[in-house]
């Protein structure tokens, strides 16, 4: 009972990204995507006005509140997902902070893994407690998970793999936690993308993205989803309309275009890291590789159990005292000619990063220990470029 199938599935990934939502087969359609490049919608006449706002009729009126080019983008990813609806925002972080907002009220607790993304640590630490939500931490394997829950526990936020060490949190223990305490449970599949993890097929009741990595996958837009049941999704654009994170239309065709995509990108990306992940663990001067693809990973297991591949997000520390460590991973960092050295993940070029520099920023030592990050470590996202090329590049930089 692995693969609990919630909705019939007609057609595969690829399939679904390029014609999902889209009506293809009506005389002189566009093959090609049109952008509803509009702020408003014209109500016609005044009864459409007078139904509209007695809630008779559904219509678009501007495009914060709706567009239909969002609603393409939306299709195309609650099909990928699984799920009976989603909804796109102006960000991931947007798809995030609304999701939880749109749950939790003062006086509220919830439970996330404590190694997720440190702009979603950062909005728990600091910004839920303020508005007094209760944050609790757990470590990704869930240990001790069911001390944390009290009578004002809401629900449970999960992030697999993690970032950077590429932790994983077993997808069907989360969500029979969550059902058996009667919390929503809700995951950021950013890193894994619907292709090789589908979370609600495992129970989880929704499922968030940073669109800006791969799912949009060409470092060109800045963009978030969530996806999850009618009932919760209209929540969701509820606080996304107020708080005012939803898409730009233009923003919505860049994804569109880049999920057309997604299918062979991801595959390809995740033949590759696999490559560049056996390379680097072989190579003399490093010390560890994280890669849930490797047999010497802890969770390559899992992996294999609840993923349909393990991705193209990948770190590495270099050998030595962490002092050493870090001016190696620097020095590598600096002479890298493939790889970009920049921030973000998940598209077409290969970068490199230092978290300590720049997803864990600010974090104290015993937070960084907390996340299983050290000051050497690198983290490597792997694009589409030859991977031929970019172990070569590897080999050239750490020499
Ligand atoms: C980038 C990222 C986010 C934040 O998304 P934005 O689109 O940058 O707001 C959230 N979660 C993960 C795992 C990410 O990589």
């Amino acid at each position: 009972m692995k693969h609990k199938k919630v909705a019939k599935k007609q057609w595969g990934d690829g399939t679904i990204a390029i014609h999902m939502g889209e009506d293809h087969h009506r005389g002189d359609a566009p093959v090609g995507v049109s952008i509803a490049r509009t702020a408003n919608f014209v109500f016609g006449d005044t009864e459409r006005m007078k139904l509209r706002a007695e809630g008779k009729l559904s219509a678009y009126i501007y495009t914060r509140y709706g567009n239909p080019t969002l609603a393409l983008a939306e299709k195309k990813i609650a099909a990928l997902e699984g799920a009976e609806e989603a909804i796109v925002t102006a960000s991931g972080s947007a798809a995030i902070s609304s999701a939880l907002l749109s749950l939790l009220r003062a006086g509220d607790e919830l439970i996330s893994t404590q190694q997720i993304y440190g702009g979603s640590y950062r909005l728990m630490r600091d910004t839920l407690p303020r508005l007094g939500i209760t944050v609790r931490f757990v470590e990704s394997d869930l240990g001790g998970i069911e001390r944390l829950v009290t009578p004002r526990t809401k629900a449970l936020y999960v992030e697999t793999p993690t970032n950077p060490t590429l932790r994983l949190v077993d997808l069907e223990r989360a969500a029979e936690f969550a059902k058996e305490w009667g919390l929503v449970s809700l995951i950021d599949n950013t890193f894994a993308s619907p292709i090789l993890q589908k979370p609600i097929e495992f129970g989880f009741d929704m499922v968030l993205h940073s669109a800006s990595k791969y799912l949009s996958g060409h470092s060109d837009v800045i963009a978030g989803a969530a996806a999850g049941s009618a009932a919760l999704i209209r929540q969701v654009r509820e606080t996304v309309i107020g708080l005012g994170g939803s898409m730009d239309p233009e923003a919505a065709f860049l994804l569109i275009r880049g999920m057309k995509t997604l299918r062979v990108r991801v595959e390809h990306q995740h033949r590759s890291a696999l490559e560049v992940a056996r390379y680097l663990s072989k190579h003399p001067k490093v010390a560890r590789v994280h890669y849930p693809g490797l047999s010497s990973h802890p969770d390559h297991a899992l992996a294999k159990r609840q993923m349909h591949g393990f991705g193209s997000m990948m770190a590495f520390e270099l050998k030595g005292t962490p002092k050493a460590a870090l001016a190696a991973a620097r020095r590598f960092c600096d002479r890298v000619k493939v790889f970009l050295l920049a921030a973000s993940l998940g598209g077409v070029e290969s970068l490199v990063v230092l978290p300590i520099y720049t997803s864990h920023t600010g974090m104290s030592p015993a937070e960084l220990k907390a996340s299983g990050v050290e000051p050497g470590t690198v983290r490597v996202s792997i694009g589409l470029e030859d991977p031929e090329d970019l172990i070569e590049d590897l080999r050239q930089a750490l020499a």
